[in-house]
């Protein structure tokens, strides 16, 4: 067999990549990831991160990433900032085609992440972590006790909702449809929680910030509109948590099997239906996504490759 260029490639800078660039270069794994944008992911936008485990005072994911690439790069593993356009297996090897070039290698790990959707409605992108959020869990507390406003009818607004209503009793839900989509359980949980008070046909078109003494700006109110009467109106809130879905980003890799969803179906090995190729984070179909789940994912691809390697090249012991 030829020897390839690195042994393990992973392709993601999220936890999930940073983690198993650690894990696979501590396992004597030539090791490189290849990331297009910043390292991080998603954790990037987290100001205060409160749920990691270790950092019993908030972190910001923009320091616990550097904290996890710097980790990473002591125990060797290598770093490149490219975009990948396709992933192919040709005989026992992985043909990675980037926009710095064509790599090989004899395990790929894919830790691309998925993509909140967004609104698109005017001061969304402008007020992402300044109290618009797309993660219940990560924001939630920074607004105990305030009013917020969730966007969405399916599962993970339902959800998100009840654990925001744990903090607040001033949670206002809107849909813009006049029944959830979620599951019937978790939907009339939401429509029977006291601390709940749900809108359908409602849209957010857009949403306002204020600047505090500090002259930071922050959320401040939101414009909603009722579809079925017109009715356009403000609304003072904290904050704002969009949970339209999201979309993995997994569109670049063909014959891999995936769920409805385009999510990436794994075993518990994290090992994909294709022998050598794994999937670790948000882009796997997963039940749980967090940073701590997808960090842990990372070591368990990143040992299930040195694994596969091993018996590949007959070193298995
Ligand atoms: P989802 O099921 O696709 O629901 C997205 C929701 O957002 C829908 O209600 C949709 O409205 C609404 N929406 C989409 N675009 C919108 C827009 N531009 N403006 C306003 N509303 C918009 O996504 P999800 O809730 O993230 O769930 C994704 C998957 O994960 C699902 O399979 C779900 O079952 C699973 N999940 C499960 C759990 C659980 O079991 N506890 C928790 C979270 C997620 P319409 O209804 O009008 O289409």
């Amino acid at each position: 067999m030829l020897k390839p260029d690195k042994d393990l490639i992973i392709i993601g800078g999220g936890a999930a990549g940073l983690s198993a660039a650690q894990y696979g270069a501590r396992a004597n794994l030539n090791t490189l990831l290849i990331e297009e944008t910043a390292l991080g992911g998603q954790a990037l936008i987290i100001e205060g991160l409160e749920n990691y485990p270790g950092f019993p005072e908030p972190i910001s994911g923009f320091e616990l990433a550097q904290r996890f690439e710097q980790q990473a790069r002591n125990f060797g593993a290598e770093f490149l900032t490219a975009s990948v356009k396709r992933v192919q297996k040709e005989g026992e090897l992985f043909k990675v085609e980037t926009s710095a070039g064509v790599l090989t290698s004899y395990a790929v790990l894919i830790a691309t992440g998925a993509k909140h959707r967004m609104l698109g409605v005017p001061g969304e992108k402008e007020l992402a972590g300044k109290g618009v959020s797309y993660c219940a869990t990560c924001d939630g507390p920074f607004f105990k006790n305030q009013k917020m406003l969730v966007v969405g009818g399916g599962d993970a607004a339902c959800d998100e909702a009840m654990f925001l209503a744990k903090l607040s009793d001033k949670i206002i839900h809107i849909h813009r449809r006049d029944r959830f989509r979620a599951q019937k359980a978790l939907a009339n949980r939401v429509l029977n929680n006291p601390h709940i008070q749900v809108r359908f046909n409602t849209v957010l078109e857009r949403i306002h910030g204020i600047k505090n003494p500090m002259g930071i700006e922050k959320v401040h109110k939101v414009t909603l509109k009722q579809l079925d009467t017109g009715k356009v109106y403000d609304e003072e809130v904290a904050a704002v948590f969009v949970f339209i879905g999201s979309d993995p980003n997994t569109g670049f890799i063909e014959g891999v099997e995936k769920d409805e969803n385009g999510y990436i179906l794994t075993d518990q090995r994290m090992q994909t239906n294709i022998p050598g190729l794994f999937c670790a984070g948000d882009s796997r179909a997963t039940p749980f996504r967090q940073i701590v789940v997808a960090a842990g994912e990372g070591a368990i691809a990143a040992h299930s490759a040195a694994q596969y390697i091993d018996e590949l090249l007959g070193q298995a012991y």
